[in-house]
């Protein structure tokens, strides 16, 4: 079939009235075919249909028309600043109207002229401020005026005129790729009529009609590239597949785990486990609440891995804890004749050889470490299995690499999260990552209690804190550190560490642990703090991820308002481990609404995904994820929180149309084919 070029091959220098000037100015707003511009949709609307009084609100914005009764006066201030009030009457009303910076209205208007303003409308003192329409009044006409990004580069007026032109002269060149029988389906209009609409609207309902149509194309568009991409990473020819033994797995539970899995744990950990076993490729994000009892899960992926005679690569963000899990691991997995090394920044020379050696002969079966598996020397010989603890602390580089460590075939790769991501925001950013969720914690834990109390309270909280290690319990006190103010911060958790340990008066024992103290300092007042001799551990967030004392059941977190909400319900995840009641206490002065309002989430929302849905309403998504990866696309017009349904649609429909391959058998949707070939949907990187 042979196709119309399409309006991405166009330059706008085609379009009437665009001239070498203005491709120039253009391209600074990236536009330069005609498809650009056209998609270059205003940032907003002004609602500029007239409105009667009747049904205007104190302070709300509208345009509002009269006649002119009084002369306008000009007031000079500020350097080049004006100011311009005249009167008007409409209704009965006799109404003030404030201009700034608009003096050439002087010379414009007189006295009984009819004129229209647009302005934020003052119902005690019948005023209007805001902006001179003109004269001519279009009365009961509705008007949308759109209002586009341009950032002073090009005036709105012209614009709005380079739209016009280019919508006429290429009309019948506007391809749909949206087929007739899904626009109908989901009552959308066509793209020629969603441009008119969209840069022309005429009212409101109609707006909307268009924006629903350009939020389940964008959305539709970009699960289809994700939903392309999950298929090849599954069907890879290149990925490993490990013969597991279902049977051989269900001894080592029985035996040697010494609870029995959650239903949640179960069903995940079989998930899991058909796909590494199958000839897809497992590339899975296995989202849980802090304590949810993630490890064990991986631990048996490793467990299964390492049966099908192959190696395992664990990675995690802290020395901490990769010596924890190590530690686990060899207890669970102690009599199997499995060899596993831990390997980080601190591991010595001498035993950094071995491991090295053994990791690339073979010899040894599981590596767990830190960014110290990154390193260049480190190869393994058969890699099966990849697993990345708390992978949101990891950058997409990093990934990368290590998922580079074998020298043969694709390895299976796990990622596990405990930064609970709100669905919307999972299938946006991992979309092409297959999801599993323990929705479930282990029988007999108790919500922790959260309080938020002021500073002044200090002393309450640290009676409190001693009665509880009294009853043979252990505590955490957390200080924030963070790069910006490291040195203050420091000394305030020096500070507080001494403050405590007088008034703890040397009952029982208390330490302090930081992120600046060498690793073997670290390490040895962490064990201190494991075998339960530490009662109390001063701290700054270096524990914050993954830690695992269950005899905890007191977390008290100072500064409490300069924590994001994912972070302290990370800290807050530290405690309610065990059976025990556990509390959690945030001390702050916060000083914004804001900032009570997420104090006051954490003392009501004990669920992850709870909070996290909060969180991103509060900050939305692009600070949601804040550090290293976003990964988040820019959509236009979709927005993922608001679409939430809309994107859930949206991948349905891309998983029908790829995995059944409706895409490429049904005719209908050959200009979607096309214009994803002509742009790059099936090139796109396999993995980041
Ligand atoms: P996270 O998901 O935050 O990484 P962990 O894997 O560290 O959680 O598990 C938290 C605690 O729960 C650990 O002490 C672990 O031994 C325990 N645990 C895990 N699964 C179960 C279970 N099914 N029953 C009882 N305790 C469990
Ligand atoms: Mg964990």
């Amino acid at each position: 079939m042979k196709r119309n070029t399409g309006l991405q091959q166009i330059s706008v220098s085609f379009v009437k009235g665009i001239g070498q000037h203005s491709i120039a100015s253009l391209a600074e707003l990236g536009i330069f075919t005609v498809f650009d511009l056209l998609e270059f949709f205003p940032s907003r609307y002004e609602d500029q249909t007239i409105r009667s009084f009747d049904e205007i609100c104190d302070q709300e914005t509208v345009t509002i028309a009269g006649e002119v009764v009084s002369l306008p006066i000009i007031s000079f201030y500020g350097r080049k600043k004006s100011r311009c009030t005249f009167q008007i009457k409409a209704d009965l009303y006799v109404i003030k109207v404030v201009l700034f910076n608009q003096n050439y209205v002087k010379n414009t208007i007189q006295l009984g002229d009819q004129v229209c303003i647009y302005g934020k409308w003052d119902s005690r003192k019948l005023a209007i401020t805001g902006k001179f329409l003109g004269k001519d009044i279009k009365e009961g006409k509705a008007s949308f005026q759109p209002i586009y990004s341009l950032r002073t580069i090009v005036s709105q007026k012209q614009m709005r005129k380079w739209v016009k032109y280019a919508l006429e002269q290429y009309k019948n060149q506007i391809e749909d790729w949206l087929p007739e029988s899904v626009r109908t389906q989901y009552k959308l209009p066509s793209k020629r009529e969603t441009y008119q609409i969209l840069h022309f609207p005429q009212q409101t309902h109609a707006l909307k009609h268009g924006r629903r149509r350009m939020i389940y194309e964008e959305l539709l568009l970009f699960q289809l590239k994700m939903q392309l991409l999950r298929k090849r990473i599954r069907e890879s020819s290149e990925g490993v597949c490990v013969s597991v033994d279902k049977e051989e797995i269900n001894r080592f539970i029985q035996q040697k785990v010494p609870f029995p899995l959650t239903q949640a744990q179960q069903s995940v950990l079989d998930e899991i486990l058909t796909d590494m076993s199958s000839p897809y490729l497992l590339y899975r994000l296995l989202q849980g609440d802090v304590g949810s009892g993630k490890t064990i899960v991986a631990l048996l992926c490793a467990y299964a891995a390492v049966r099908g005679n192959f190696q395992v690569a664990i990675m995690v963000p802290t020395e901490i804890l990769a010596q924890q899990h190590f530690e686990s691991f060899q207890n669970l997995l102690a009599g199997e004749d499995i060899s596993l090394a831990c390997l980080t920044g601190s591991t010595k020379a001498k035993d950094r050889q071995i491991i090295l050696e053994e990791t690339e002969n073979g010899k040894l079966s599981i590596l767990i470490g830190t960014h110290a598996l990154l390193q260049e020397r480190v190869k393994f010989c058969r890699l099966g299995l990849i697993v990345m603890d708390e992978q949101h602390r990891f950058g997409v580089e990093q990934r990368k690499i290590l998922r580079e460590k074998s020298s043969g075939q694709l390895p299976n790769i796990l990622h596990m999260t405990a930064t609970p991501i709100p669905r919307t925001l999972a299938i946006t950013a991992f979309g092409e990552m297959d999801v599993s969720i323990i929705n479930q914690m282990p029988s007999g834990r108790k919500p922790v209690r959260t309080r938020w109390v002021r500073q002044e309270t200090e002393t309450q909280v640290w009676s409190f804190l001693c009665k509880e290690v009294e009853k043979g319990h252990q505590a955490y006190v957390i200080c924030p550190l963070i790069e910006d103010s490291e040195k203050m911060d420091l000394e305030n958790a020096l500070e507080l560490y001494e403050k405590l340990k007088s008034y703890v008066n040397n009952v029982f024992e208390i330490a302090l642990l930081h992120g600046k103290m060498k690793p073997q300092k670290k390490e040895e007042i962490m064990t201190g703090f494991k075998q339960g001799k530490t009662k109390i551990l001063v701290s700054t967030t270096v524990i914050e991820v993954g830690v695992n004392v269950p005899n905890a059941s007191v977390m008290v977190i100072y500064d409490a308002e300069r924590f994001g909400l994912a972070q302290l319900h990370q800290l807050r995840g530290r405690v309610g481990r065990g059976a025990n009641q556990s509390f959690c206490i945030l001390i702050g002065n916060p000083k914004t609404e804001m900032g009570k309002e997420r104090l006051k989430i954490m003392e009501e929302t004990h669920d992850g995904f709870q909070v996290a849905e909060h969180d991103l309403n509060l900050r939305g998504p692009g600070d949601f994820f804040g550090y290293k990866q976003s990964g988040l696309p820019d959509f236009k017009i979709a927005n993922i929180i608001h679409d939430y349904r809309a994107l859930e649609v949206a991948r349905q429909d891309a998983v029908h149309l790829i995995d059944d391959g409706e895409l490429w058998n049904n005719p209908e949707y050959a200009a979607l084919l096309y214009f994803m070939e002509q742009n790059g949907y099936f090139d796109a990187q396999m993995f980041d």
